[in-house]
């Protein structure tokens, strides 16, 4: 090593390495972790000045020793949370930071870590060694673009269980704790985006839409405000909404992950978890402030994750022109003074992932009698074993979230939905259907069957019309 270290002479600056730290050396796509056992004095070539070997030196706790794996499954012996959580608190300071940090074990207080299911690739970044992994996010500049909040919501009892209210200003509420090295990081991230959407052009072009210059331009983009939302889940308050003991939450979330948390079992001291799944993102259009007039009309589209035909435009079903359908009413709505809020959660296949949901195409179409509206819900249970995983339940808090009480237009068919929002106190008005042209070729035997089951239309379809409609087949591509 400090052959290799002698060969330079520039630029170097000198460190002294004390027993017990571990230095980092990469060397091309090479990295070694030396553990020192002796004190030593090293020349260290900055990484910043792109020479072809970089050096780390850090000093590391006793969780990040690679030598030293550090189990947290039990609270530490009398040991008092430093920052506890009091779920529900009314101000961002007395609810306490939720910190998921995997440096500094004992400001832990919720399960899991930071980034939801991005951990796994930020694990793999440290295992490359493309990653310190003590680094900690430099979040200067990082402030909510727009203010959301705070709403009564945030502090009402159970009314949010599965987001941090409080998670877009964590940086800015916790400044002094992170600048003193807690490792705290905001869960929601708020920032401003313009929408070019090609059917928005055609809407305007078939005089559906209005050019105001403002909210909807000539050339059919739109202005909103886009909010990023990591899952941060209170684990008692979760248990309820799906009617379940807490300890049969946290087993059953232990087990279905084949133990990849065992601080659920193990930690009922902690009550927050950080789980490993997609997250949910807000567009806002219109103007955001209106969110705490309660005259304000709300148009909202609840759209779950449907890649293949929200990015694709795949047929099969009606996701993108109904998602882009609760756009373009939000936009009227808009127009005519309201709010629109598009809310869309990564629960790709009902939340039974996507390739569950290739599997179900393909059980559809090679069925006796073709891909026929009556056996569409019957298909996807042979084979997952439930025919949607979603459960709506936990989607209402992000219009909690948003201080919303009542939905003037609810741009969605869904039963599950609906109930979900009137079970939990918000009031819908009116509920908007796909319009029949919207609705791609090969979905007639989705909506067909989704009518059919009750989801909302303003005509629910003959039971022929359900035996009749009928899906191309597999060689019809
Ligand atoms: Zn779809």
């Amino acid at each position: 090593m400090e052959q290799a270290i002698s060969r330079r002479n520039r630029g170097w600056r000198r460190l002294i390495a004390p027993k017990g730290r571990v230095c980092y050396i990469r060397d091309g796509a090479r990295r070694v972790a030396v553990s020192l056992n002796v004190a030593l004095i090293l020349t260290v070539w900055p990484a910043a000045r792109g020479g072809p070997m970089a050096f780390w030196l850090r000093q590391m706790n006793r969780s990040n020793r690679t030598d030293h794996i550090r189990i947290t499954s039990h609270p530490e012996p009398g040991g008092k949370p430093r920052f506890p959580i009091r779920w529900g608190g009314a101000r961002a300071r007395e609810r306490g930071p939720v910190i998921g940090t995997v440096s500094r074990p004992g400001d832990r207080n919720a399960i899991g870590s930071h980034g939801g299911c991005y951990a796994l690739y930020r694990a793999l970044a440290v295992s490359a060694g493309a990653l310190d992994p003590i680094r900690r996010p430099d979040l200067t500049n990082t402030d909510p673009a727009v203010s959301i909040g705070p709403f009564p919501q945030w502090s009402e009892p159970d009314r949010i269980v599965s987001l941090d209210p409080w998670g877009h200003v964590a940086a800015q509420v916790f400044r002094a704790e992170i600048a003193a090295g807690a490792d705290i990081r905001p869960t929601i991230a708020v920032s401003k985006a313009r929408l070019d959407l090609h059917e928005m052009q055609s809407a305007l072009a078939a005089g559906r839409l209005k050019a105001d210059g403002e909210i909807v331009r000539r050339n059919g983009s739109m202005a909103v405000a886009k909010i990023a939302i990591d899952p941060v889940w209170y684990l008692p308050g979760i248990a309820q909404r799906f009617g379940c003991a807490e300890t049969v939450l946290r087993r059953t979330l232990f087990e279905q992950t084949a133990g990849m948390f065992p601080e659920l079992v193990t930690r009922p001291d902690m009550q927050v978890f950080l789980p490993p799944i997609g997250g949910t993102t807000i567009y806002l259009i219109g103007d955001v402030k209106k969110l705490a007039d309660p005259a304000t009309k709300i148009t909202c589209r609840v759209h779950d994750e449907c890649n293949g035909s929200d990015v694709f435009g795949s047929d099969i079903c009606t996701c993108r022109p109904y998602l882009i359908h609760g756009i373009e009413e939000c936009a009227r709505g808009v127009q005519a003074g309201g709010l629109g809020i598009i809310v869309y959660n990564r629960k790709e296949g009902r939340a039974l992932g996507e390739v569950t949901k290739f599997l179900v195409y393909n059980a559809r179409k090679r069925q006796q009698g073709g891909d026929v509206a009556s056996a569409y819900f019957e298909r996807t249970e042979c084979v997952a074993g439930v025919q949607d995983a979603r459960f709506q339940q936990l989607m209402p808090d992000a219009l909690h979230w948003l201080g919303v009480r009542r939905i003037d237009r609810f741009v969605s068919m869904s039963d599950m939905k609906y109930d979900a929002l009137v079970g939990q106190g918000i009031e819908v008005l009116e509920r908007v259907a796909l319009p029949d042209e919207l609705i791609p070729a090969d979905a007639h035997v989705e909506m067909a069957a989704k009518k059919a089951a009750g989801y909302f239309s303003p005509a629910p379809p003959a039971p022929a019309e359900v035996a009749d409609t009928t899906g191309r087949s597999l060689d019809k591509y």
